[in-house]
């Protein structure tokens, strides 16, 4: 498996640190507002690589943080009147809820900044202690010259970065040692949140948090870190700084970054006005779709939002939706049960699509050729499963589908939620018709059920079923 590192800016084979585990960190929305499409595109690339990681059988430890302290966070709570952290914990759980739309999986934890401030306040006295940290007026502020690798990520050179860095001395920090020094903690001004600390009352700095929380959660070093491009500098530049310079070990071997979502081939964001929430989206297209359309492009590529792509992205996923209820449907109404000889080598051959699937997920998550090896799949059963096919050879094909989908987070199994009384019900007119005589309604019945996914065995005891 390759993955393109944005450390080495080619695409390394993937070694994990400990065999069988995966300990991945994604840097998370600031929440002060519903999210918007740019965002979700992290969330839907990084869920598809965590599914695929445990589709090779990988246990996959995810974490993903939600910043709930910021200048942003806090001027909504002026603006509304309200605490920080009412604003915050509102968005959260909005995120949440477009998070499960998109069917992007929770995290196995979701740290919040706030509830991290003191491991925050430790590692910045362990970094004041090893001499790459110093305090000026309650503000404490890292020595990046003191750390010989900064520029790593990034690729960038430290006098270039001084040369255009010369604006951040008249912006009022002009007691920074260096102008390349940037905030591990600042003093509170009037009315915002605050925790006691050895140096001030005040809060934390950006980059600290993800340092913190990737590792208590994740240990010392990981696998993968992750985010958008924005984040590379200096975002992903400065925690590399801190979590080095304060474990002595390197921090993540692999980094991945994916490109923006644009709008008219602008980047997507907040502070322009030209975004969408997933929100809005989901009141014109079911969230599918949206994935469906995140995943039609290589996650390093721009990708420009547009009506056309999303109506493309419909039909696709249509497709396939139907491909699998098609399949479900001769299913039910099949005349044998299980597979013949000749069935099971027509069945050998979508290994190729597998096969097609898998190599491309394996060339750095290209899910667009992964994507389009599901299409071949679906065009490979339309051709094949008509003529008298077995039950268990068309459930075969569409449970391939649905497997396929699924590591791409793609829900294409139609089943609606059977509830119990529901089949309950219908087992008891299979029982009436059939004390009627009247065995094609009891089949009929019989063949319903199992295209909701559910078989039924008559027994001694009477009829059970179980969920197939
Ligand atoms: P933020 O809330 O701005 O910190 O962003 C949360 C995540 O969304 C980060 O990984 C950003 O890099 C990512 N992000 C923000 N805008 C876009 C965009 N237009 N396209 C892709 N990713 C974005
Ligand atoms: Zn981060």
């Amino acid at each position: 498996m390759k993955i393109f590192n944005t450390l080495t800016r080619r695409k390394d084979d993937f070694i994990p640190l400990e065999e069988g585990k995966v300990k991945m960190y994604v840097c998370g929305p600031t929440v002060y507002n519903f999210i918007h499409i740019g965002n979700a595109r992290p969330m839907i690339v990084f869920d598809t690589v965590r599914r695929y990681f445990e589709y090779k059988g990988y246990d996959v430890n995810f974490v993903s943080n939600f910043t709930d302290v910021d200048d942003k966070i806090i001027n909504k709570a002026i603006e509304e009147g309200v605490s920080a952290q009412e604003i915050s914990q509102r968005y959260i759980a909005e995120c949440k809820k477009d998070m499960a739309g998109m069917n992007v999986k929770p995290a196995t934890t979701h740290p919040l900044a706030t509830e991290e401030i003191c491991g925050m306040i430790e590692m910045i006295s362990d970094l004041i202690e090893k001499g790459y940290a110093y305090e000026k007026n309650g503000t404490v502020y890292f020595r990046t010259r003191r750390f010989k690798e900064y520029g790593k990520l990034s690729h960038k050179n430290l006098d270039d970065l001084r040369s255009g860095g010369r604006s951040l001395l008249v912006t009022g920090e002009d007691e920074k040692e260096d102008p390349l020094d940037f905030v591990l903690w600042k003093p509170k001004k009037e009315g915002e949140p605050a925790w006691e600390s050895p140096w001030s009352d005040g809060r934390p700095g950006w980059h600290i948090e993800c340092s913190v929380m990737s590792r208590k959660y994740l240990g010392e070093q990981i696998d993968i870190h992750a985010g958008g491009e924005d984040l590379v500098f200096p975002h992903h530049e400065n925690e590399i700084a801190q979590s080095e310079a304060a474990n002595g070990k390197e921090f993540a071997k692999y980094w991945m970054h994916n490109a923006f979502l644009n709008i008219d081939n602008h980047k997507m964001s907040k502070s322009l006005g030209n975004f969408r929430t997933v929100r809005e989206i989901s009141e014109q297209y079911d969230l599918q779709i949206l994935r469906f359309f995140m995943l039609s492009a290589h996650y390093r590529s721009p990708l420009n939002f547009s009506a056309d792509l999303m109506e493309a992205s419909k039909n696709g996923l249509e497709r396939i939706v139907n491909a699998v209820e098609h399949l479900k449907y001769l299913a039910g109404a099949a005349k044998t049960e299980m597979m013949t000889e000749e069935e099971k080598t027509i069945f050998a051959k979508t290994e190729e699509y597998v096969k097609a699937f898998e190599d491309a997920m394996d060339d750095d998550f290209n899910t667009a050729d992964a994507i389009a090896a599901v299409f071949d799949l679906v065009k490979y059963t339309n051709t094949t499963a008509e003529g008298g096919r077995s039950r268990e050879y068309l459930q075969g094909l569409a449970k391939l589908i649905v497997k396929l989908s699924d590591v791409l987070g793609l829900i294409v199994d139609r089943r609606e939620e059977v509830l119990d009384a529901d089949i309950e019900k219908l087992i008891e007119e299979r029982q009436a018709a059939r004390k009627a005589k009247d065995f094609a309604r009891a089949d009929a019945i019989r063949d319903e059920l199992l295209a909701k996914g559910i078989a039924l065995k008559d027994t001694r005891e009477g009829v059970q079923w179980k969920k197939i």
